[in-house]
């Protein structure tokens, strides 16, 4: 017997274990998420929304855009500092973590995502 390797939800990309019950294997790994996505799937065909777009909420997207501003900042600020003191990799490293863990725990979810092509 063979194990494979978890699938990942549909909708929030969590890897997941499938029940090995009959019937289709699950694309989601709960209900809520798969009702989501087919709000989603809606709301894409009434915009109108292709394969490729995605559509978000403002907060969402300004909030990607701070967080991400945030880390190119913090980037340069490392590169700074190492080009003045290669010593303070330690403090250097620990500034670029708490930004990418920023922009890590920000929840990312679109609003309509266009039905993907099979
Ligand atoms: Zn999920």
């Amino acid at each position: 017997m063979t194990v494979s390797a978890p699938d990942q939800c549909l909708w929030c990309g969590e890897p997941f274990a499938q029940n090995g019950g009959v019937g289709r294997p699950r694309r989601y790994c709960r209900r809520s998420h798969r009702q989501r996505a087919y709000e989603a799937r809606r709301l894409a065909a009434a915009h109108r929304l292709g394969p490729d777009d995605v559509l978000v909420a403002r907060d969402t997207w300004r909030g990607l855009g701070d967080r991400r501003y945030r880390l190119q900042a913090a980037v340069e600020d490392v590169m700074a500092d190492l080009a003045e003191d290669p010593g303070a990799l330690r403090q250097a490293f620990d500034h670029l973590l708490e930004a990418a863990e920023d922009l890590l725990a920000f929840p990312l979810e679109p609003k309509a995502l266009g039905e993907e092509r099979p």
